[in-house]
């Protein structure tokens, strides 16, 4: 939306292509405590609403479509086709962050949305008051887990490592919460549970003992996979396909640009991607000025 907003204001007739609801990862966030200019904070469905309504006010069109396929990627006039049809485009700004990696636990798909999530403040309030689990130790997990603790009794971290992965500050604000109980060294190898969950059959890594713990829900946060597999051929990318741009968002092909959580090397955090979209578009209007 910060790349739709500038292109627009530099009066490039801009489309953005949004497949769920304009906000991606702020949809699932509850707080945001580090975007600036917030000094107690911005809710992420908030600010999200506030980035499109700006963006709208100067003509920015969003159209709500999946992107399938990217074909003509060198040629003058990219084609990008979509749910709803074809597009075309003389510059191309990928902005399509990432997504929840799955544990690959037996009974996940089984118990997907009767227990098993992948976004507490989408379903936390339907285990109010309850017991529930969030597996893994970094950002997001810390992040909400804390939203958790406000509405369930208790929120228990399985996570297979003995320390978090999560930075300081979110791990002192989890270690002063009484409501956090804590399985180091523990793997989630089956979800149980008969119409919905019931527990997670756990691993304790060190001593090799496999028991139930009771949970009425259990929330996975075990990182993110960028969605770029349309540009596999195309684009240079790491290994994970995050895809390669210079400090200008240009790829390797001429007037496509990689922004935000899809960018390697990004810091995968809203300000970055904020300024990641700016730069691509400034980056975009100097190319097809030129
Ligand atoms: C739980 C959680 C908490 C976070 N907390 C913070 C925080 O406190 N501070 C912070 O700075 N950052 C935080 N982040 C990270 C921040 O939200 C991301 O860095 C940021 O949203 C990345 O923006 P983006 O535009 O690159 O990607 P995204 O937000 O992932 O947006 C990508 C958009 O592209 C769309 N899309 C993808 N593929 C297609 C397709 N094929 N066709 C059409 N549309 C498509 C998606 O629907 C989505 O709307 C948090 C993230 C999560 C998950």
């Amino acid at each position: 939306m910060s790349a739709g907003l500038y292109s627009t204001r530099a009066m490039l007739s801009t489309v953005m292509i949004e497949s769920i609801g304009p906000g991606g990862q702020l949809l699932i966030t509850d707080e945001i405590e580090n975007y600036p200019g917030f000094q107690t904070g911005v809710k992420g469905q908030a600010l999200a609403d506030e980035m499109f309504s700006q963006a709208d006010r100067f003509g920015a069109k969003m159209e709500y479509a999946e992107v399938e396929a990217v074909e003509n990627l060198h040629d003058d006039r990219k084609l990008i086709r979509t749910s709803e049809g074809d597009f075309t485009a003389r510059a191309l700004i990928i902005a399509t962050g990432g997504s929840h990696n799955k544990l690959g636990a037996t009974g996940e798909d089984e118990f997907s949305g009767r227990g098993v999530s992948y976004c507490a403040v989408c379903d936390g309030n339907f285990f109010r008051g309850q017991d529930v689990v969030v597996v893994g130790g970094g950002d997001a997990a810390m992040d909400e887990s804390f939203y958790l603790t406000g509405i369930c009794n208790s929120v228990t971290v399985i996570h297979r490592r003995d320390e978090l992965r999560a930075t300081k500050v979110l791990q002192d604000r989890a270690f002063a919460n009484p409501k956090y109980k804590w399985l180091w060294s523990h793997v989630v190898e089956e979800f149980v549970g008969n119409d919905v969950l019931e527990a997670a059959r756990v691993k304790n890594l060190k001593t090799g003992e496999v028991y139930d713990y009771p949970t009425a829900a259990a929330f996975i946060y075990v990182g993110f996979h960028p969605n770029t597999e349309y540009f596999k051929e195309v684009l240079d990318m790491d290994e994970l396909g995050h895809v390669y741009a210079d400090i200008h968002m240009r790829t390797n092909v001429p007037r496509v640009y990689a922004c935000g959580d899809a960018r390697a090397e990004s810091t995968r955090q809203l300000g970055a991607a904020v300024g990641d979209g700016i730069t691509a578009a400034l980056a975009a209007f100097h190319d097809l000025s030129s």
